[in-house]
C-alpha cells in the first residue's frame, strides 16, 4: 500500500464528524491491506508505530524535528523555528520550507521501517542519525505526506480515531458488520496488540483471532472498575448475594508477569516498568511459588517501621530513569496483589473470582514485600461499611467491592459492575474523627469475655455542663486494646450513674464511669437517634448519634471537657445535610 493511500485516508478521517463514516472509511482501507501492511496501517492510525507495550515509542521532539526540517530544506533551524513560530505547526513549516516535491511512491512498509529505525537508534552518534533519517523521508515525501509523517514521529497523530473504532471497522470488513466486534475486542483486551489482531483476522480469519490466548510478557488490558453514589446500592449493582471487599491502595497497578526467572512489569497504561521496581521484580522472582504466573496488583510504599502507606506522591518518586536502585533504597516498594490471572501455563481469566483468589493465596504467601490485598467476603452494607472505616483508619483510600458470582470472571479492559470502587472522597464529612468521652460499658461475650464489649461514649454539652451520649462503640480496638480497657477504665468505675452524665434507659450500660477518659473516634455520620442524648430534644424525643464508630486512639491529654462538643456535633449534622 502507498503511503500516499493512507495519507488521503487520514485526511478524510479528520474530515468527517461521523463516527459510521470513520468506520466505512477504515473498513476501506483495511480491506485493502496486505497481511504485511494491516498491522502497520492500525497503529499509524493511532499514531503508534507498534504495540503500545513494545516501548518503540518515537515522541521525538521539537528539537529534531526542527533540524531534520533544516537538513531536508537546505536552510538552518533558526529559520525553521521563525517559520514554525509563524505557522504554529511543524507540517505547514516544512510545506513551506522543503522545495522538493517528493513523489507518490513512498511505501507504508517503508515509512515504518524508517520510523522504527528512528526510534530505535540509541548509543553515541543517535541525535545525528535521527534527524539525518527522518529528513530523508521528509525529502522523499509529498507536501500532505510530511505533515503525517512528522505527527507520527512526534507521537501526536490527533486522528480522533480510537481502537474500538478501529476494532469496529476490522469486524465490518472482514466479518460483514460491526456486529461481529465481541471476539476481536476479546482478543485485543489480553493481547493489547491491535495490530496483531487485525494481521490475524486478515490471515486467519475468526478461527486464528479465537486462537490468541494470554502469553507471558504480553500485557492484558486492565479490568476496571465503576463507582455508585451511594455505599447501599454496591450490593444490588454487583447482584451477587455474597461480595468481596478489598483494601483499594493508593499506588501504581502492576501487572507482573514471571516467567521462571523472567519478570516483567507493565503499567495500567501497560508500558513496560520492569526497570522502575526491581525490588518488586525480587520480589515475585522469590515469593511467587508458581513458575509461571500473571499477577494484577498494586505497587504502593508501604513504611514497614510505622505500618502506615506514605502517600501516593512519595511512590511517584519511583518513575524515573535513572538512579533507579538509589530511589528504590530510600522508598521500597511493596506489591498488594488482588488477582491472579495465568498460572502453571493456563489462563484463569475465565475462572471464575473466588476461584482465582484462591488460587493467588496458593501461590504467594503473606510476606511483608508481596502479599494478597486484604479482604473481607460480606452479603451485608454494614459489613461493606466497617470493613471501609477500618481502612481509611488505616490511611487506605477506600474499598474496591467484587463479585463472587459464577460468571465473576477476569473481563480484560472492561469497565462493569462486577468491580465497584468507593472511596473516601465520595463521603464528605466521614474524615472528621470525634473526641468522645467513655460513660459506660458492656460486658463482652464469646471472644471479648472478661473485657468489655463495647464502650457507651458522650459528647461534652457546654451549655448544661452535661455529657450526652453518642453511641456505643465496639469496634476498632485491637486485641492488645481490648484486653486493656478494664485496666484503662478501673480508675473511673463507679457504680452509679454520674450526676452529669444523660443517659436514656435504652442505652443503660452494664457498667458505668465517671466522665474521665477521652477516646479518638471515627464514624461514617451523624444521625437524628431516639436512643442517644446529644442535643436531647424533649418534644421530639430525638438525640444525634454517631453511626458505625470506631475506636482510632486514647486521647490522655484531653480532660472530659475538653471533648467534642454537643454543639459542634450539632453544626456536623447541619453541614451533612447540606451536601
Ligand atoms: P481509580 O484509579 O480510582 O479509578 O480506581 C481503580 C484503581 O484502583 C485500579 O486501577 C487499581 O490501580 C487500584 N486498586 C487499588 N486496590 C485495588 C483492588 N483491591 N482491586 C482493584 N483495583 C485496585
Amino acid at each position: 500500500m502507498k503511503f500516499a493511500t493512507l495519507v488521503s485516508c487520514f485526511e478524510r478521517l479528520e474530515a468527517t464528524s461521523s463516527r459510521n463514516e470513520m468506520i466505512a472509511l477504515l473498513a476501506r482501507l483495511l480491506a485493502a491491506a496486505t497481511p504485511d501492511e494491516i498491522g502497520i496501517v492500525c497503529y499509524f492510525v493511532l499514531g503508534e508505530i507498534g504495540p503500545g507495550y513494545s516501548e518503540v515509542n518515537l515522541g521525538i521532539g521539537d528539537r529534531t524535528a526542527a533540524a531534520a526540517i533544516a537538513l531536508a530544506a537546505g536552510t538552518d533551524p533558526a529559520s525553521v523555528d521563525a517559520a514554525a513560530r509563524e505557522l504554529g505547526d511543524y507540517g505547514d513549516v516544512a510545506a513551506r520550507l522543503i522545495a522538493a516535491p517528493g513523489g507518490e511512491a513512498l511505501s507504508v512498509a517503508e515509512i515504518h521501517r524508517s520510523l522504527s529505525e528512528i526510534a530505535g537508534a540509541s548509543g553515541p552518534g543517535s541525535a545525528d542519525r535521527k534527524v539525518s533519517l527522518l529528513a530523508e523521508l521528509l525529502a522523499a515525501a509529498t507536501p500532505p505526506q510530511r505533515r503525517y509523517i512528522l505527527r507520527l514521529a512526534a507521537g501526536e497523530m490527533r486522528l480522533g480515531v480510537g481502537d474500538m473504532t478501529i476494532l469496529d471497522a476490522l469486524a465490518e470488513a472482514f466479518l460483514g458488520s460491526k456486529a461481529q466486534r465481541p471476539p476481536l475486542e476479546h482478543a485485543y483486551n489480553i493481547s493489547s496488540d491491535i495490530g496483531r489482531v487485525a494481521r490475524t483476522l486478515r490471515e486467519e480469519g475468526l478461527f486464528g483471532v479465537r486462537a490468541i490466548t494470554v502469553t507471558l510478557h504480553k500485557p492484558i488490558r486492565p479490568m476496571l472498575t465503576r463507582r455508585v453514589a451511594r455505599i447501599s446500592e454496591i450490593l444490588e449493582r454487583i447482584g451477587s448475594p455474597v461480595i468481596a471487599v478489598e483494601e483499594k491502595y493508593d499506588g501504581e497497578r502492576i501487572q507482573a508477569h514471571k516467567d521462571g526467572d523472567d519478570v516483567t512489569l507493565f503499567s495500567r497504561r501497560l508500558t513496560d516498568v520492569t526497570h522502575q521496581y526491581p525490588d518488586i521484580v525480587r520480589h515475585v522472582r522469590q515469593y511467587v511459588t508458581a513458575d509461571t504466573a500473571i499477577l494484577d496488583g498494586e505497587a504502593v510504599a508501604f513504611d514497614h517501621e510505622t505500618g502506615t502507606y506514605r502517600p501516593f506522591q512519595t511512590l511517584m518518586r519511583r518513575r524515573r530513569k535513572y538512579r533507579v536502585s538509589e530511589v528504590a533504597g530510600e522508598i521500597p516498594a511493596t506489591y498488594r496483589a488482588f488477582d491472579l490471572l495465568y498460572v502453571d501455563g493456563e489462563s484463569c481469566l475465565y475462572r471464575s473470582y473466588p476461584e482465582r483468589r484462591a488460587k493467588l493465596e496458593e501461590v504467594i504467601g503473606r510476606d511483608e514485600h508481596i502479599s494478597p490485598a486484604d479482604r473481607i467476603v460480606t452479603g451485608d452494607t454494614d459489613g461493606i461499611t466497617e470493613f471501609y472505616l477500618a481502612c481509611i483508619e488505616r490511611g487506605l483510600e477506600g474499598v474496591v467491592c467484587k463479585s463472587c458470582a459464577d460468571d465473576s470472571f477476569y473481563r480484560a479492559g472492561a469497565r462493569e459492575w462486577q468491580w465497584i470502587k468507593w472511596k473516601s472522597d465520595y463521603a464528605p464529612g466521614l474524615s472528621d474523627t470525634l473526641d468522645l468521652v467513655i460513660v459506660g460499658a458492656n460486658a463482652g461475650r464469646g471472644k471479648r469475655a472478661g473485657t468489655y464489649g463495647s464502650v457507651l461514649c458522650a459528647a461534652y454539652n457546654h451549655e448544661e455542663d452535661l455529657f450526652q451520649t453518642v453511641c456505643g462503640m465496639g469496634a476498632g480496638f485491637s486485641d492488645v486494646d481490648l484486653s486493656d480497657l478494664p485496666r484503662r477504665l478501673a480508675a473511673a468505675k463507679v457504680d452509679r450513674q454520674p450526676a452529669r452524665v444523660m443517659v436514656n434507659p435504652q442505652a443503660a450500660p452494664d457498667f458505668w464511669f465517671a466522665p474521665a477518659r477521652v477516646v479518638e473516634v471515627l464514624g461514617l455520620e451523624i444521625t437524628e437517634s431516639p436512643v442517644h442524648t446529644c442535643n436531647w430534644d424533649p418534644e421530639r424525643r430525638r438525640g444525634l448519634a454517631l453511626r458505625f464508630p470506631r475506636f482510632v486512639r486514647w486521647r490522655d491529654e484531653k480532660s472530659p471537657e475538653q471533648a467534642t462538643t454537643a454543639a459542634e456535633i450539632a453544626a456536623m449534622f447541619r453541614r451533612q445535610r447540606e451536601v
